[in-house]
């Protein structure tokens, strides 16, 4: 199956994101012709390394150091970069040193944050092995960790080299993080691109099934719009809040039941959902398109139930990272492939599409 590649370029990096089937093991030939002078350092969890490790370390030289930690968002902390580091510095690694992270958004923000930090700054390569991670997080270089008092608190922005989104390594992962990571190209279509999400509606047994050639085309074309919208906004000061549609409810969920209850994705998705409903009673959307965002949305589930009390959910979007200068910001769909930030939803909406 070809391998369909798509150029990020923004004012402080230019890179391209590859994504096809059975990438792996070619990398290695890559990152020669891509970084020139380099040493490769692969940093994966025991568990991707056990079921994808073989694959990607027969392209690279056999002396390749892997370097692992523990699957899980509560290790991405400052403290398992600090023992990275000293494990690079123990192995050699030097300026010309490249990383390559192998794994899902987790592994992916460490390691960019990692070869920010180390020696001011050294190069990585994105290997993504999760949908959410081949979809969104591998790209755009924000990078982070998370703190006690919130997730992604501390972080840098820093590009990778490249990234290879091979499409079989989503044949291993569990369907609720396949399906959770698929709701941000859902997001993806209603933002900016129809044609995505109409392929995304009429494609949904045969993309769920992991068929290679319908998630190649979802995860490029997913693809496709964070790099046109980062591209036009690096930092995110306008055109980027965009990729938010859902996050400022999902957040708030995710931190009222301690990230305990439901992935990331699922909470997105629940988050559109409120977003979805909320453009429906301001009258910026029509009925019948809620109703066909709210099905598709649903299509990538099940959406599974959570606890948390409304009106502590419309507090903690108060607190969200986007908002500025006090007042809330909530993206919302205009239509199905286009969406604005408001400033000015209620809580009275808020209570009532949260309830
Ligand atoms: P994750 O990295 O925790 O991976 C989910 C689980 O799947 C883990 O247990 C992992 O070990 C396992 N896994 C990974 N690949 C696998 C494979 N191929 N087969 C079997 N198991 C596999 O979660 P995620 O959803 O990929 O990423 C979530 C993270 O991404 C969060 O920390 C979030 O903050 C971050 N994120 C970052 C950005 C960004 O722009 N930087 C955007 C969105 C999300």
């Amino acid at each position: 199956m070809p391998t369909t590649t798509i150029p990020v370029r923004t004012p402080s990096a230019s890179y391209l994101v590859h994504i096809g089937t059975g990438l792996l093991p070619n990398i290695g030939a890559e990152l020669t012709t891509l970084a020139g002078k380099h040493r490769p350092f692969v940093i994966t969890s025991p568990e991707i390394h056990r079921l994808h490790g073989a694959s990607l370390l027969s392209g690279l030289p056999t002396d390749t150091p892997v370097l692992t930690v523990p699957a899980g968002e509560q290790h991405k902390r400052l403290a398992t970069l600090e023992t990275l580091a000293e494990q690079l510095a123990h192995h050699g690694a030097d300026r010309d040193s490249v990383l390559i992270a192998l794994g899902g958004g987790v592994l992916g923000d460490m390691t960019g944050f990692l070869a920010a930090m180390y020696m001011r700054g050294i190069r990585y390569i994105g290997v993504p092995t999760t949908a959410l991670a081949q979809i969104d997080s591998s790209l755009g270089g924000k990078t982070g960790v998370n703190l006690a008092a919130g997730k992604n608190l501390i972080g840098a922005f820093h590009h990778p080299l490249a990234v290879y989104a091979d499409t079989a390594t989503l044949s291993t992962l569990p369907p609720n993080e396949l399906h959770a990571g698929l709701q941000e190209a859902v997001k993806a279509g209603i933002i900016r691109d129809r044609a995505l999400f109409d392929y995304m509606d009429e494609h949904s047994a045969a993309i769920l099934a992991g068929d290679q050639a319908a998630l190649t085309h979802v995860i490029a074309a997913s693809v496709r719009v964070k790099a046109d919208v980062v591209s036009q906004d690096e930092k995110e000061s306008g055109l980027r809040m965009l990729l938010n549609l859902g996050h400022t409810l999902g957040h708030a969920i995710e931190s009222a039941t301690h990230y305990s209850q439901l992935l990331h994705g699922e909470a997105i998705a629940w988050g559109m959902i409120a977003a979805i409903h909320i453009a429906e009673a301001r009258n910026t959307i029509t009925a019948a398109d809620a109703t066909r965002m709210d099905r598709v949305i649903r299509a990538y589930g099940p959406l599974k139930p959570f606890t948390a009390d409304a009106a502590e959910l419309v507090a903690l979007t108060a607190k969200d990272k986007k908002n500025r200068s006090g007042t809330r910001s909530f993206i919302l769909p205009t239509g199905i492939g286009t969406s604005t930030v408001v400033h000015d939803v209620t809580e009275a909406i808020s209570l009532k599409v949260f309830a």
